[in-house]
């Protein structure tokens, strides 16, 4: 395996898709929404923080925020919990007394909030169109497909899809039907370990870069023990020998916000910044991951700025809303953005102060919007793969 763009990089044939994490456009096919319906209150209206107190004051226990780390500042703020999308999920569990669980955050982030929650709590995604780009790459069927393929080659039997949080409930629940179980960017090394002593092969999906992250630098293998495969060619573009020859086989998805991360931007800010520490999330290329001082998900990075000693300067790679809130919350220390260019997730900021006002008001008026339902088939296989998960030691 060569370290190229087309290995490691941004998808070079970008779909519709692409439009949509724009703003524009629908598609039916995506894990995500559509247009989010309703009229919004303007997002010049000076009433807007008030309006969210009121509505949120009104509601009282009867509802619970929730904000991903991602999230932005204006929308954190009416946030009762903030966290990643796993702990964000579990807190909601944890909260039964809360008819209404308003997720600030992604589709699947909802879905899997859904899937957690007793059937009394209704889960609202203040817009539809908050998807993940990430989830996006790998559709049901794609996976049914790369199913078949590796049956084809003779490996589906010996072979134990571990799917990475941040994927749609029915990639979830293909999950759990074929064995497998659901990880998260802490525990991916643990879930690794599970699967090889359930199987010889490990399908990955659909991070490719954690995957490979995790395999490569914790887990012992080599890049050549990965393969990618691609939904978008024949046999995911590989031979029946190649997938038989291969440990992990890597879907080819990833995070459009950390893939733009490289190596470029851990030299200029060395260059830039004489001893500064870079901490990157592991959903960085594997270029970067390696060239890195510390790699960590969301938690360890919060977690590590915590404990660094004042003085101390850090390059963090990952989403800019939450960088910017953790140079805020640390002004005795030094903490820049790994990138010279701005790297929000455009997905995760349409949630804005209009969307949750409008959701918020609604819930006051009676009226249940964007509800994010799994339904009851998916929702058991995915609870399986996710239970699975929490069993892990
Ligand atoms: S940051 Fe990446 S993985 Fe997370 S929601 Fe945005 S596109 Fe998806």
């Amino acid at each position: 395996m060569t370290t190229t763009t087309e290995t490691y990089g941004v998808d070079p044939n970008p779909t519709p898709l692409a439009l949509l994490l724009l703003g524009r456009e629908a598609d039916p096919r995506s894990e995500r929404g559509v247009e989010c319906p309703g009229d919004l209150p303007a997002a010049s209206d000076p009433d807007l923080v008030e309006r969210a107190r009121a509505a949120k004051e009104k509601l009282g226990d009867r509802v619970f925020i929730l904000g991903h780390h991602y999230q932005r500042d204006e929308v954190i703020e009416f946030a009762d919990v903030t966290g990643d999308s796993f702990k964000l999920a579990r807190d909601a569990a944890a909260r039964p007394e809360a008819e209404y669980i308003v997720f600030c955050g992604v589709h699947f982030m909802a879905e899997s909030a859904d899937i957690l929650t007793s059937e009394a709590q209704q889960v609202v995604l203040p817009d539809l169109a908050a998807g993940c780009s990430m989830a996006d790459m790998a559709t049901a069927e794609q996976v049914a497909e790369c199913w078949d393929v590796l049956s084809d080659a003779g490996i589906a039997d010996v072979t134990v899809p571990v799917s990475y949080m941040n994927s749609s409930a029915d990639i979830k629940a293909f999950t759990g039907k074929h064995g497998g179980t659901i990880c998260t960017s802490s525990n991916a090394k643990r879930a690794l370990e599970w699967a090889f002593e359930q199987g010889q092969k490990v399908l990955f999906l659909p991070d490719q870069h954690l995957g490979r992250n995790t395999a490569v630098l914790e887990m012992g293998f080599s890049l050549e023990d990965c393969v990618l495969y691609n939904p978008h060619k024949p046999n995911g573009g590989l031979t029946a020998e190649e997938l038989r020859n291969a440990k992990m086989i890597l879907w080819r998805g990833h995070c459009s916000v950390h893939g733009r991360f490289n190596l470029q931007s851990v030299e200029e800010v060395r260059e830039r910044i004489p001893g500064v520490t870079v901490l990157v999330h592991p959903e960085c290329k594997h270029e970067v991951v390696t060239a890195a001082d510390m790699v960590g998900s969301t938690e360890y990075i919060i977690k590590a700025l915590d404990a660094a000693e004042p003085g101390s300067k850090w390059a963090i790679g990952t989403e800019l809303n939450l960088v910017r809130r953790l140079a805020k919350a640390h002004p005795d220390k030094e903490v820049v953005f790994l990138d010279r260019t701005v790297c929000f997730c455009s997905t995760m900021n349409r949630i804005d102060l209009p969307h949750l006002v409008w959701a918020l008001e609604s819930l006051v008026e009676g009226r249940v919007p964007n509800v994010i339902t799994v339904d009851p088939e998916t929702e058991k296989y995915a609870k399986a793969a996710l239970d699975r998960m929490l069993a892990l030691p």
